[in-house]
């Protein structure tokens, strides 16, 4: 509970922390200014040639300043959630193509999805985002290759870590995304989630992907966890509230501990 207090404070605290942001679209327009000039100088003397390149160069910076925009504008209206019962394997299934396209060729993909799931009640595109960020940092922590694993499941509440009371009582829907790559060292899993927080070189992260889906699983009433070790990889969960009301009947209980439960 600490720990989400300090969470939703940081949160707020994203208003005020124009600075950094500030700084990287800046940077972003730099290149796109520096590049027309290039342009201007190129078209002068006749180079078509270097014209082609300045092009492209200007036209990369001006992507990554509009993705921004995307991102801290997706991040300033995570407020207006429209959650639904989705069938999230039908949801992952219907990502392929995008997480295909997302990781290289030196990541081995497998998706194992439990059959008869219930529906989780959640937004759906954000729910994409979610998946897709978590896809894409999976990614980028495994840039000499490795193996990507993207799972779901049903699970009581109880197997949620640091989960207790009531909630511990419901069943969730898991969703889990590991990756073989880089991992995190105890001090960097700390700071993920706060908003701005970044490793990757400037104009790379936004340090908003985690803090995003933290506050999006959260106010849907969901819980993240992390496991992460230095060099063996990062495993993510997402548990999603789901239409299933009834306490999971976990099948490998006795059945004692079945009915006297009931
Ligand atoms: P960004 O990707 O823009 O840096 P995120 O909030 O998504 O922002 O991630 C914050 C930081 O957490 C990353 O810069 C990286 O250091 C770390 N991180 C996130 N996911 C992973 C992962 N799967 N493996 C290793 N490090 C990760």
């Amino acid at each position: 509970a600490e720990a989400s207090l300090r969470q939703s404070q940081k949160m707020e605290a994203v208003g005020q922390l124009t600075g950094g942001i500030a700084h990287d679209f800046n940077n972003m327009l730099t290149g796109v200014i520096g590049s027309l000039d290039l342009m201007k100088r190129r078209i002068a003397a006749q180079d078509y040639d270097k014209l082609g390149r300045y092009m492209d160069a200007a036209s990369t910076s001006a992507s990554r300043a509009a993705a921004l925009t995307q991102r801290l504008l997706a991040f300033s209206r995570r407020q207006s959630l429209d959650p639904k019962p989705t069938n999230i394997n039908a949801l992952i299934e219907s990502m392929a193509d995008l997480i295909d396209r997302a990781v290289n060729e030196s990541i081995s993909l497998t998706v194992r999805l439990a059959p008869d799931l219930p529906a989780a009640i959640v937004d759906p595109h954000q729910l994409e985002n979610a998946i897709l960020n978590l896809v894409i940092n999976a990614r980028d922590a495994m840039s000499q290759g490795g193996t990507l694993d993207i799972e779901t499941e049903l699970v009581a509440g109880s197997s949620v870590p640091g989960l207790e009371g009531e909630d511990a009582q419901s069943p969730f829907l898991k969703i889990g995304v590991a990756d073989s790559g880089i991992g995190m060292p105890a001090e960097i899993i700390e700071k993920v989630f706060d908003p701005f927080f970044t490793t990757k070189p400037l104009g790379h992260g936004t340090g908003l992907g985690l803090s995003m889906v933290y506050g999006f699983i959260r106010q849907s009433g969901g819980h993240v966890a992390i496991s992460s070790e230095p060099d063996r990889g990062t495993k993510m969960d997402l548990y999603l509230p789901t239409t299933q009301q009834q306490p999971l009947d976990l099948t490998d209980a006795p059945p004692a501990a079945r009915s006297g439960r009931g």
